[in-house]
């Protein structure tokens, strides 16, 4: 079935909202990814959210496995987190001067990642790890850096790099406006392979300032780091004095308390933290070793501001949303409830007989409709692309609200529960069953 004798996606009061925005934003959206073009189809405009769903201008409701990208652990409109932003604004929306609330954010972060002395707050994951590398740089007086093929670390310049042709090579540019001499100064190598970024070291030795890595990468669907993998980027980085980046943008606070660095065991030496620390606003972080931080304006040479960072209302926002998950078991009881549906889902593939693979962790999710496990972009764009047009379109029919592009992870909140898990199952049969029409 072609994407376009499918019926529209969106209804006609989406469709009216996405001509009116069209006249007047690039697209019709304000980031990229909230386009339905890869489903051949038009965003579904939405009303408002409540707990696990989303209600769209045409009255139509979904199970949201989006949650705004990952931010909302608890889902939309918690009355916690809602509460607190209401308060926070009747004091005034910002001061451009430092809060107390801001250090109470940056406890609790240093607190929650042993790797963590120090922290600054951002509004972005994209200003988290452009501050990153630039301290990185700073702290080493080197360079190039080292990123992942499929990683996705925010829209500045040098990390809109993709692979030239060869294992690991100097990036070229993957967006129009991007320098070849600014991507020169990113080597990409495949994600998960060690032997790559040994090749890097010591073809330029001396000369990387860090590894920029998601420990659990988000950004090409969901794949999982293979055993020893960031161990190995963890010595490869001592022995070669460089520093090592963990990008926990969507894995932080969403896989585990703190971040997946947290059940991995390898400590980096700074850490960029996004989505989940706002609660929903705009709000993120990098921070690490003392040593390092230390050398950040007005302390130190590198020079990283903002007038709203550590906003009082997004810290609000944050320190809320957080609190809501800082019970010891929280995560535990999240994952098996997220495991169970999995599961359930694992089953109807296996019935309807579409090979399917899903990975977990924590209250984050993502699956990849293919027979081969994937382990790097590589095997993620060799997954059935054709077969998830289909799958996708069919669960957003079907009313639940997953991602356009078979390129993203999927998240959980405490807020999806049975009659939600039932929905989605429902869902995911129509789904199943469209899929294995489509010949792969
Ligand atoms: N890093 C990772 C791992 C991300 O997933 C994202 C966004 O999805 C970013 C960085 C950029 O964050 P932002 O969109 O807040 O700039």
């Amino acid at each position: 079935m072609s994407a376009q004798s499918k019926p529209a996606l969106s209804g006609p009061k989406s469709q009216a909202a996405f001509a009116a925005a069209s006249q007047r934003i690039p697209g019709g959206v304000n980031s990229p990814v909230r386009a339905w073009s890869r489903l051949g189809g038009q965003p579904a405009f939405i009303k408002r959210g409540e707990g696990a769903w989303i209600t769209d201008v045409d009255g139509k409701r979904y199970v949201d496995y989006v949650l705004s990208w990952g931010p909302l652990l608890h889902g939309h409109a918690h009355p916690t987190v809602i509460e607190a932003v209401t308060k926070a604004a009747k004091h005034g929306l910002s001061f451009g001067a430092p809060t107390e609330q801001e250090t109470a954010l940056a406890e609790l972060l240093c607190n929650a990642l042993p790797s963590m002395d120090k922290v600054r707050l951002v509004n972005s994951g994209t200003e988290a790890t452009m501050s990153a590398l630039r301290l990185a740089r700073a702290a080493t007086g080197r360079d190039l850096i080292i990123k992942c093929d499929g990683c996705y670390h925010g829209h500045a310049d040098f990390l809109l790099v993709a692979a030239g042709s060869g294992a690991a090579t100097f990036g070229e540019p993957d967006s129009a406006g991007v320098p070849a001499s600014i991507a020169n100064s990113t080597i990409i190598v495949p994600y998960n392979d060690v032997d790559a970024v040994k090749a890097v070291f010591e073809q330029y030795p001396d000369k990387i300032a860090a590894i920029i890595i998601e420990p659990i990468a988000g950004n090409m669907g969901m794949v999982m780091p293979e055993d020893n993998y960031l161990s190995s980027l963890r010595s490869l980085c001592d022995i070669n004095k460089s520093l090592l980046i963990f990008d926990e943008v969507m894995t932080g606070f969403r896989t585990a308390w703190g971040g997946y660095q947290n059940i991995c065991g390898v400590r980096p030496d700074l850490t960029c933290l996004g989505k989940v620390i706002g609660g929903g606003m705009p709000l993120a972080a990098y921070g690490g070793r003392a040593d390092i931080m230390e050398q950040l304006a007005p302390l130190g040479p590198c020079y990283q501001a903002g007038t709203l960072s550590g906003n009082p209302i997004a810290v609000a926002a944050g320190l809320a949303n957080l609190s809501l998950a800082s019970d010891s078991d929280f995560y535990e009881i999240q994952g098996k409830a997220l495991a169970g549906m999995i599961g359930s889902i694992e089953q109807l593939a296996q019935e309807h007989g579409v090979p399917m693979h899903i990975s977990h962790v924590g209250t984050m999710w993502g699956y990849f409709l293919s027979d081969h496990v994937v382990t790097d972009f590589a095997s993620a764009s060799a997954t059935h692309m054709d077969r998830w047009t289909v799958f996708a379109s069919t669960l957003i029919e079907n009313g639940i609200n997953i991602a356009p592009s078979p390129y993203e992870a999927a998240f959980w909140s405490s807020a999806h529960g049975e009659r939600e898990v039932s929905v989605t199952l429902d869902a995911m049969e129509q789904a199943l069953l469209a899929a294995a029409q489509v010949s792969v």
